[in-house]
Parts: structure tokens; sequence; C-alpha cells
């Protein structure tokens, strides 16, 4: 039975490598019909965010990252939150006490810094075991707990390193409980795989450099070794360095709120450093649940790009249905939009949909449609053709557009037969001629197809903002 888990401290907000490790965890989980489960490590309080829980949940939810057991999803193998399985930690740190793995540490933070300090002036490595107490107080919880290491090599496969072999000299006596009554990270984690019967565990490559203790530990508690995935870093945009917020890395529910789609993030994320051996670069949830696999998953950090990103949501938008698109759109309209007919709004969406990159891209595309545009002649100025044209001359092609739109009739297929006759008659570019036509009634800096775009305004509408470019 295959079993993953995403298992995320609630100490901030949730990145993007973090996202793609619970999805790949849950892809792994979903293609073979097992469980996914959700477990908060909260053992390290002093680190701990108020509110990051409740975000990490609703993140997971934004992109459908379901998972079958957790927090707020009981399950065989509950509690999901570290902090409420105190028991159990304590169960098996006695086992590794009575079997003599464990022992109480002594000392005060001085002395071992006094030990490190002998250390490094042996310029060697600091290991706890060289300085192992002779006869260790028996363990009363305040004092923190050790694992007594046998240093040994061990030789573990990674599904996406490969066959890795431990250097014997680094495993160390590491804590397993701190003074504070809370286990670490390093001992609950293992009990808890253990407890919940996970198969895979998918996690950050920051845990590479633990696996010798971690390796250590398993053998100690007659563990069974689970199948062990990390996943490499991902970079900037120029791939020369891990990414950190600067680059763009928001929280995945910012993107979200800046109008790209949960698809978009689904797919972006998965193709971080992974593909099917194919070039398709956009994958549904559902095709990545049949082709995803570890073993595709790239060694070398995956680049964040952006414009990638950017490109992605565009096609994601163009794929959904006008009433889809709809639903999608509810939070993004412009304040002016509110008032307007489901109808026309709908209308308005279809002529704006190939254009959107991002929903949030919508009142910069539409809001021309629910109210009076303010008047931007810098649109004209610092527009590159149009800024060559004298004044004059802008009023002579206005004055003759408004001529011909009157006398045409109001469908996109009659409006583009004026504008192209007008096209003759001036001796202008659709470049120029257009884009004063499409200034002079949007006061955008972009808007959809021009003649679709007068036929929704209407005629009235169109000739009026016409009129008014000419006379102000
Ligand atoms: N709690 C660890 C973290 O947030 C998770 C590591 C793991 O998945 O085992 O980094």
């Amino acid at each position: 039975m295959i079993r993953t888990r995403f298992a995320p401290s609630p100490t901030g907000f949730l990145h993007v490598g973090g996202i793609r490790t619970a999805l790949f965890a849950y892809l792994v989980a979903k293609q073979a019909n097992g469980q996914f489960v959700l477990r908060f490590e909260d053992t390290d309080k002093k680190r701990e965010v108020p509110g990051s829980a409740e975000h990490l949940i609703a993140s997971l939810k934004s992109l459908g990252i379901d998972y079958d057991e957790g927090p707020d999803k009981p399950g065989d193998y509950g509690p999901y939150i570290q902090s409420e399985r105190l028991d159990t930690y304590k169960q098996w740190a006695q086992r590794l006490i009575d079997s003599g793995r464990a022992y109480a540490d002594p000392y005060t933070a001085e002395e071992i810094q006094a030990f490190r300090d002998q250390s490094q002036a042996a310029k060697r490595a600091f290991l706890f075991r060289e300085y192992r107490p002779e006869n260790p107080p028996e363990w009363d919880g305040s004092q923190p707990l050790r694992f007594k290491a046998e240093p040994k090599s061990y030789c573990y496969h990674d599904e996406i390193f490969g066959d890795v072999t431990t250097n014997a000299e680094v495993v160390d006596d590491f804590i397993l409980y701190k003074s504070d009554g809370y286990p670490t990270y390093n001992f609950a984690h293992i009990v808890d795989d253990a407890e919940m019967h996970i198969s895979h565990v998918i996690r950050g490559q920051e845990f590479i450099s633990s696996m010798p203790n971690y390796l250590a530990l398993y053998e100690a508690l007659g563990l069974e070794l689970p199948v062990f995935a990390h996943m490499p870093h991902i970079l900037n945009e120029q791939g020369n360095k891990k990414l950190g917020k600067r680059d763009g890395a928001k929280d995945v529910l910012d993107y979200i709120r800046d109008g790209y789609l949960p698809e978009t993030m689904v797919s972006f994320i998965a193709t971080l450093g992974w593909n099917d051996g194919t070039e398709q670069e956009i994958f549904t949830k559902d095709e990545l649940v049949q082709k995803f696999s570890l073993g595709r998953v790239q060694k070398s950090g995956a680049r964040f790009d952006e414009m990638r990103l950017l490109w992605m949501n565009g096609h994601f938008i163009r794929e959904l249905s006008p009433d889809e698109l709809y639903n999608r759109a509810e939070f993004f309209w412009p304040e002016a939009a509110k008032k307007a007919e489901e109808s026309y709004k709908k209308r308005v969406l279809a002529l704006a949909q190939d254009r959107l990159k991002t929903l949030k891209d919508l009142p910069g595309l539409t809001s021309y449609f629910f109210e009076e545009p303010a008047e931007n002649r810098e649109l004209i100025t610092s527009n590159k053709q149009l800024s060559k044209l004298s004044v004059g001359e802008v009023g002579g092609l206005l004055q003759g557009a408004h001529d011909a739109l009157s006398g045409s009739e109001w469908t996109a297929k009659a409006i583009q037969d004026t504008l192209n006759s007008l096209l003759e008659t001036t001796g202008q570019k659709p470049g120029i001629l257009f884009s004063l036509i499409r200034i002079a009634t949007t006061w955008a800096p972009f808007s959809p197809q021009l003649n679709d775009t007068l036929a929704l305004l209407g005629k009235e509408k169109t000739l009026a903002r016409i009129a008014s470019a000419l006379h102000n």
C-alpha cells in the first residue's frame, strides 16, 4: 500500500518548493490508489507562526491537493499534529533507553561550547559522541535525550539522487528529545512515518545531510526503510541561487489572489524539474496523476521562470469554457462592472479571454465597457507611430472615423468593413488609424479586437467618445 505524506512545520507561508513537495507526494499516492497524509510538525515551538497551520491547509485546498488523512481529517493513525502525539514519542524513546541506545545529556550549554572549542582547536569536526558522558544520569525529561550512535557507513537508494553511500564518521549522538519536553524533528518524523505506515518519504534535499543519522536510528529501532526521494532546490530565474522571496516566489495564495488559476499553478509547479520525457509542457492534474514519476525528477535545481508561469496561465485561461471563465472572474471585475448584467459581462469576457494573462488583467482590459474612461492623452503622445501625427492630423482622422462610423450598421462585420474603407480613403496604416480609434474609444493601453470592441460598446457610446476626444 502506497502512503505518502506532506509534513510541513507551521512556521510560515507555503512557498513554491513546499507546494511542489506536497504535489509530488500527492501524485505518487494518487496514481497508486494510495493515501496522501498531511501531518503538522510543530515540535519547535519557538519557530511556530500563528495562523500558518490554517494557511497551509488553505494553500493545499486552493490547488486541490486533497489529503486523505490530516489534522482536520481523521484517519486510522491520528492525531496528525505532532504536539498531540507526545505519549507516542515517549514510548519510543523509552524503547531506545531500554535497549541502551539513548541517554540523558547532563551537560550545560557552556560545557558543550567548551567541547566545541576543544574540537575546533584540534581542527576536528565537533562530534558529541567523543564527549559522551561515562555515567549519564537517569533521564527525567529535564535534560535532552540523545541517541547513542554507532558510527557506521550506510547505503541507501534515493529515487532522485540514486544510490548513496554515507560516511561512517558523520553519525553522531544527536538529540532525540529537547529539555523543553518536545521531541526533535529528527526523532519524531521517523516515529510518525513508522506509526502512520508511510511508504515514501518525499521531502526537500536539505535533509540529505542528516540521512546518516536517520539511517542509524531506523536501524536501532528495527524499522524497515521507506522509499526516499529528496527534492532538488528550486532556483531563481538565472539559475544561480536558491529561489527566495525576492525572486518573485510568492506564497501560493498570493498567486491565486493575483489571478493565476489553480490549474496553472499545479502544471507549472509539477514541471519545475520534472517532465514526462516528451516535449509536453502543460499538464492537467489528471494527466499528472497518470504520468508523474519520481524517477524523472531532475537532480539539478529547477529554474523558476515567471514569464513561463504567465504564459501558462494565459493558456489555461483560454481553455476555460465561457461559464467557467465567468465563475472564475467573479472577484476580479472592475468596480463599475458590479451593476452590469451577467449576459453583458459574459460578452465582455468572450472578447477579453484571449488577451487575459491573469484574471487580474480584467479591469485594465475591460473597465471602459462599464464606465466612461478618463482620457489619457499620453497613450497617444507616448505611442511611437501616433506621436508623429500633428494635432490637426489626429483631429482629421478622428473626424473621418466619426463620420464613417455614424453611417455604419452596427455589427462587428459591418464595422470592420467601414474601418477597412476608411483605411483606403485616408491612406493610413491600421497601426495608426485603428490604434487611434481604439485609444479614443477605450483610453486603455490594451483592448480586444477593435471591431468587436466597438460592436459591444454600442454605436452611441462609440460616437460620443470619439466626439469627446475631438473636442478636448
Ligand atoms: N517538517 C519538515 C519541514 O517542514 C518536513 C520534512 C519532512 O517532510 O520530513 O521541513
